[in-house]
């Protein structure tokens, strides 16, 4: 796989995910870190944004819940450039049912490059990184000669 420069803009849409066991836990490190987070545009699984939103008075655009499928929504999302970090709070103690759904949102942050923390030790060195309120150039796939190798496609 080719990969090009693709940047990710100043002003961030930051996915925010949370299990049950760990909502507590992304509350309290969101309202740790309002005024950073302000700055940004904020997305999120349904349950976990209502609950956000209610524990910090941020404004969330919620999506479905994780179960029903809103982290596949989030996925698909950030294939299309449009997530640019994942917070994603996820139990390492819990069975999920949407198991394969967690698996394909963490692959997919991989594919596409984005920074992701699954705790808040994780969570707090990117929210403290110069990189969060600066343009920041990293390699994505280049999908354009991708498609050209497989299809002939001009
Ligand atoms: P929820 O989904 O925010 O709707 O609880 C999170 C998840 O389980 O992926």
């Amino acid at each position: 796989m080719k990969n090009k420069a693709a940047q990710l803009a100043a002003n961030k849409n930051i996915a925010l995910v949370a299990h049950d066991n760990k909502k507590v836990e992304l509350c309290d490190w969101v309202l740790n870190n309002k005024e950073a987070l302000k700055q940004h545009n904020l997305l999120a699984t349904g349950t976990t944004g209502y609950k956000l939103q209610d524990y910090t008075g941020l404004d969330i655009v919620k999506f479905i819940s994780g179960p029903l499928g809103g982290d596949q929504q989030i996925g698909a999302k950030i294939s299309e450039g449009k997530v640019d970090v994942l917070i994603f709070f996820w139990d390492p103690f819990e069975p999920m049912p949407h198991d394969p759904d967690v698996k394909a949102l963490l692959r997919i942050a991989a594919v596409w490059n984005i920074p992701v923390a699954c705790n808040p030790a994780s969570a707090d060195f990117i929210i403290s990184s110069p990189h969060i309120s600066g343009v920041y150039e990293r390699l994505i796939p280049d999908y354009e000669s991708y498609l050209k190798e497989r299809t002939g496609a001009v």
